[in-house]
C-alpha cells in the first residue's frame, strides 16, 4: 500500500509509444495523424466528494482512507495533476445508429495516466465531464450529477455482477452549473456538475480503429493495432517471437469477439440493456463502456428499449443487442481488413462469435434455471416457453428467477393452478388474467417435470439447484428509479442513499435481509416518471 497520492507510479505508455497530435492549444478540431491530443482538465469551483470506491482504490495500491486527504478530490476533480500525469484525450470515430459519424472522440474524457500497480498491472485514470477537448464538437465536455451517479453505482453494480466493465473510483461534485436540455424541449435546465473517475485496462473502443482505417492511415491504424496487442493482449505474443504477424491480428480480433459475445451474454443474462450501442461505445476488451442513457428490464420485455433517442427504431432493444454487437464486429472487421487482407479469417471469427454467444446464452440459461446442463433437445422449447410466458402479463425479470429459485419439488403433489402461480405471484406488475394464470401454471409444472428428471440423472436436490440459481440470477440491480432517489437526494446534498446503493450492490447475489425493501418492484409513481423510466441521452 501506498499513503499518498504523490507516491502513484505512471507509466504512460499510450502517450509514450503512439504519435501525438502537435497542436497543443484546445480548441475543436479534426486531428489527423495522432492517436491523442494533449489537453488539461478544467479547473472547477468547488470539488466535493460524493463517493468513492475502496476497492477500485485498492487496484491502484490506494487505502481506503485516500478520498478524505484534501488532494484527493482536487486531483480527480480536474483542479490539480500529480506528477507523472499526462493528460490527454484520445480520436475516435463510429457508426451510430448503423451509420458512419465520422470524427468523434474524448468529447468529455480526459486520460490523467496509466498507473502500474505493485502487481505491474497498468489502470488508465480517466476523468468524464472534466472540460472540452479537441473532440468536443459543438458540447461542453462536462456532465452532470444525475448522469454521473448513475455511470458511477452501474459500473460498480456490473463489476459485482461478474459483468466485465470499466470501474469507477470516484464521484466528485464540482460546484459548478451546467445547462442541460434533459427532455429536449426547448427548456433547458442548471444542473449541478460533476466528474467521474473512470478505471480500466484501457479505454480503446472499435472506434478508434475505424477512424483510422476510414481515413485511410494505415499506418497509424497498424501501429494503434500493435500498441493495444502489445499492451492488452500481450498473452498472444507470449512463447512466440515478439514479431506481430497477419496470424496474430486474427488471433486478436478473433478474441474481441469471443470477448464481445461473452459480454453480451452477461448483459442478457442480468437483463441489461446498453441503450447507445454505436461502435464508438463497444471495447476493445469486451467491457461494458458508457453508461448514458441504460436501464434494466423490470417487466420482461423483449422490445424495450430505455433511450427516448432509440424510440423510434428500438435499434438497442434488449433482445437485439448480441445480434448489434455482431454487427459492430463486423464494422470492426471492415476497419482491421487492411491489415489482414483476406475476408475468410475474419468471417471465421465472426462465426466464433455466433457459436460463443450461443455456448454461453445456453450455459446462463442452465443455469438460471438451476438445471445441470442445458439439454438442447428439450431445454430449448422449455427456454422458449418460458420466455413467452415472461410476457403474457407484465413480469418482473429480476423478482421471478429469484422467486423460481424457492419453488420446492416437495411441495407440489397437489398444487391447483393458483398455487402454481402463487409460487411468482408478487413478480406480476398487474394480477394476471385466467389465461396468463393458466399459461404460467402449465409452464411451472414442465419446469418441475424438467426438475425431477435433472435430479434423477444427477442426484441433484433443491438446495443444490436454490445456490446455482442464485448465484446468477441477482436480488439487486440497479433499477432506475433506485438510481433516481439516489439522484435526488445527492442534488440536495445528502450522497447517503449513493453509498446505500453502493453497498446493497456489492454483493447483488446474496439475500441480505436488511435490504429486502429493495428487493421490489418499481413502484407506480415511477412508471413514467423522468430518469425512472427511460431516459434520453442529455448527460
Ligand atoms: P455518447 O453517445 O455519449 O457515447 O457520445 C458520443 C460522442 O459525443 C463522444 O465523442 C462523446 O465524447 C461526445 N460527447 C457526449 N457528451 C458530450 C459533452 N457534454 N461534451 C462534449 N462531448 C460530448
Ligand atoms: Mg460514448
Amino acid at each position: 500500500m501506498i499513503t499518498h497520492l504523490s507516491q502513484l507510479q505512471f507509466d504512460n505508455r499510450l502517450v509514450r509509444e503512439l504519435p501525438a497530435d502537435p497542436e497543443t492549444e484546445n480548441y475543436r478540431r479534426q486531428v489527423t495523424g495522432a492517436i491523442y491530443s494533449r489537453v488539461n482538465p478544467t479547473p472547477v469551483k468547488n470539488p466535493q466528494l460524493v463517493a468513492g470506491v475502496k476497492e477500485v482504490a485498492a487496484l491502484l495500491d490506494l487505502p481506503e482512507a485516500i478520498f478524505q486527504q484534501a488532494e484527493f478530490v482536487q486531483v480527480f476533480g480536474g483542479n490539480q495533476l500529480l506528477v507523472g500525469m499526462e493528460p490527454h484525450a484520445c480520436c475516435y470515430g463510429g457508426h451510430q445508429f448503423g451509420n458512419w459519424a465520422g470524427q468523434l472522440g474524448d468529447g468529455r474524457a480526459i486520460n490523467l495516466g496509466e498507473v502500474r500497480n505493485q502487481q505491474g498491472e497498468h489502470w488508465t485514470l480517466q476523468l468524464k465531464g472534466a472540460g472540452p477537448t479537441p473532440y468536443s464538437r459543438t458540447a461542453d465536455g462536462l456532465a452532470v450529477l444525475r448522469s454521473s451517479v448513475r455511470e458511477f453505482l452501474c459500473s460498480e453494480a456490473m463489476f459485482h455482477l461478474g459483468v466485465p466493465t470499466t470501474r469507477a473510483l470516484s464521484l466528485i461534485s464540482t460546484g459548478e452549473w451546467v445547462r442541460r436540455d434533459m427532455f429536449y424541449d426547448g427548456n433547458p435546465q442548471l444542473e449541478a456538475g460533476a466528474v467521474v473517475c473512470r478505471v480500466a485496462p484501457s479505454f480503446t473502443r472499435f472506434g478508434n480503429f475505424e477512424i483510422l482505417s476510414a481515413r485511410g492511415d494505415i499506418d497509424l491504424l497498424k501501429q494503434l493495432a500493435d500498441f493495444t496487442i502489445r499492451s492488452d493482449f500481450s498473452h498472444l505474443l507470449e512463447g512466440e517471437t515478439d514479431e506481430i504477424t497477419t496470424a496474430t491480428y486474427v488471433q486478436w480480433f478473433t478474441e474481441i469477439c469471443i470477448s464481445t459475445a461473452q459480454l453480451m451474454a452477461h448483459w442478457m443474462r442480468v437483463g441489461f440493456v446498453h441503450g447507445v450501442m454505436n461502435t464508438d461505445n463497444m471495447s476493445i476488451l469486451g467491457l461494458t463502456i458508457d453508461y448514458g442513457p441504460y436501464g434494466w428490464l423490470e417487466g420482461y420485455e423483449p422490445d424495450w428499449t430505455p433511450n427516448t433517442t432509440d424510440a423510434q427504431g428500438r435499434r438497442y432493444r434488449y433482445i437485439n443487442q448480441p445480434r448489434i454487437a455482431l454487427w459492430n464486429l463486423a464494422q470492426l472487421a471492415n476497419a482491421l481488413y487492411p491489415l489482414i487482407n483476406s475476408v475468410e479469417p475474419l468471417q471465421q471469427a465472426l462465426e466464433k462469435y455466433r457459436a460463443e454467444y450461443e455456448r454461453c446464452a445456453q450455459h446462463d440459461m442452465a443455469n438460471k434455471l438451476g438445471l445441470s446442463q442445458f439439454d438442447p433437445v428439450q431445454d430449448q422449447a422449455l427456454t422458449d416457453n418460458l420466455l413467452q410466458t415472461l410476457q403474457t402479463a407484465e413480469i418482473d425479470m429480476t423478482i421471478f428467477y429469484r422467486l423460481l429459485a424457492r419453488l420446492s419439488l416437495d411441495d407440489i403433489d397437489q398444487y391447483t393452478e393458483q398455487q402454481w402461480v402463487d409460487i411468482v405471484r408478487t413478480a406480476y406488475y398487474s394480477a394476471p388474467d385466467a389465461n396468463a394464470e393458466t399459461a404460467m401454471a402449465t409452464w411451472l409444472r414442465s419446469y418441475a417435470q424438467r426438475l425431477q428428471q435433472d435430479y434423477i440423472l444427477t442426484g441433484n436436490n433443491d438446495a443444490q439447484r436454490r445456490a446455482r440459481m442464485n448465484a446468477v440470477n441477482p436480488k439487486h440491480v440497479l433499477r432506475n428509479y433506485l438510481a433516481q432517489q439516489a439522484i435526488d437526494k445527492a442534488t440536495e446534498g445528502d450522497n447517503s442513499e449513493v453509498e446505500k446503493l453502493l453497498q446493497i450492490l456489492r454483493n447483488p447475489y446474496d439475500e441480505q435481509p436488511e435490504y429486502e425493501a429493495y428487493f421490489a418492484k418499481r413502484p407506480e409513481w415511477a412508471r413514467h416518471k423522468a430518469g425512472c423510466s427511460m431516459l434520453s441521452c442529455s448527460s
